[in-house]
């Protein structure tokens, strides 16, 4: 739209693209507003649209994804619950166990996570097992317990939700809703995630591309909620040095193709609790909008992802060290 055209203007092209069989979506921008029209391409709707009144001009959107790209909203996004903010020049960090595993050890760690400084409690209650033999999460009381530890600490809770089915559950004790890695294109829960209004954390496929990562953050900001962050957390590679890889050029390139904020997940991405500091350390100079870390009172007896958890000593400590490298690279952290 022109600047400063007036509401009932953009009212006028709201309509316009709706009787065009197109959905809208509205984006206020500090410089000019923009109107989204999603749908198949139709002929002639370019120059129908660029007529009215208050346009300035009508760009096709070149990028497959569309309410996700930089075309459409170039300011970046910002996530923010209870104390977590992740995008935009801050840097939020979440960090728990992979799995919640009792009242004590979630307990203890949300005490260690909030002295520590971070703001985001993680801690799984649906597990995505590789093996149907290991632990698969506490379920609902696991929730009941992040919600407890949410009472304690005010840290915002992220949690996993594997299935279409539980979101309604896993949304009622959760602050953001996280998707894995091995539901990245499950379509009908990308639906529901985003039609719970609450912010979600999309993790990477391990051998999904780039587009297809952005296309399904597509699903969720197409239910109208815009309150989505993408995660890196490793591909699958010919390496085996480490149980996954993590490009961390993902970071870059997410930024010049998206306004969503991008979090880095150093734990999944190398599988060493001996790697995971470093990689913290480079993601936040990558530019990183946040970090999602597994940490453990006692690695060794962990049900799940102990190889790759930190101490809450050793991860105080990649706090300590990602704190001077975010002031040096600008992001407040
Ligand atoms: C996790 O965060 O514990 C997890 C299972 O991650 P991913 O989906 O990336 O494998
Ligand atoms: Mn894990």
């Amino acid at each position: 739209m022109k600047p400063g055209a007036k509401q009932a203007l953009l009212d006028q092209v709201i309509e316009h693209i709706e009787q065009l069989d197109l959905r809208s979506h509205v984006i206020v921008g500090t410089e000019c507003t923009v109107v989204a029209a999603l749908g198949e391409k139709r002929d002639g709707a370019k120059q129908a649209l660029e007529t009215l009144e208050g346009v300035e001009k009508v760009v096709p959107i070149l990028a497959p994804y569309k309410m996700a790209s930089t075309e459409v909203k170039k300011e970046p996004t910002c996530v923010t619950v209870l104390g977590l903010s992740v995008g935009a020049g801050r840097l939020g960090i979440i960090a728990g166990p992979c799995s919640v595993e009792s009242r004590d050890q979630i307990l203890e760690i949300a005490h260690v996570v909030k002295d520590a400084g971070a703001a985001g409690l993680r801690g799984g209650a649906f597990k995505p097992r590789t093996s149907p033999y290991s632990f698969q999460g506490m379920k609902e009381k696991g929730l009941e317990l992040l919600a407890e530890a949410r009472k304690a600490t005010g840290l915002a809770v992220v949690t996993e939700v594997m299935a279409k089915e539980h979101v309604e559950l896993v949304a009622a004790y959760a602050d953001v809703l996280q998707v894995g890695a091995r539901n990245m294109q499950n379509y009908p829960l990308l639906e529901a995630v985003g039609e719970s209004g609450l912010p979600v954390l999309l993790k990477r496929g391990p051998s999904a591309t780039m587009d297809e990562f952005l296309l399904a953050a597509e699903h969720i900001l197409k239910t109208g909620n815009s309150n989505v962050m993408l995660c890196e957390r490793g591909i699958r590679t010919f390496e085996d040095h480490t149980r996954f890889t993590l490009p961390l050029a993902t970071v870059p390139y997410l930024h010049q193709k998206t306004h969503l904020p991008v979090v880095v997940d150093p734990s999944h991405g190398t599988g060493k609790a001996s790697l995971v500091a470093p990689m913290a350390r480079a993601a936040v100079a990558a530019g990183a909008d946040g970090l999602i870390v597994e940490i453990h009172p006692n690695p060794d007896k962990a049900l799940s992802d102990g190889y790759q958890a930190l101490t809450p000593a050793a991860f105080r400590q990649m706090m300590a060290e990602c704190r001077k490298v975010a002031a040096a690279v600008g992001l407040e952290m």
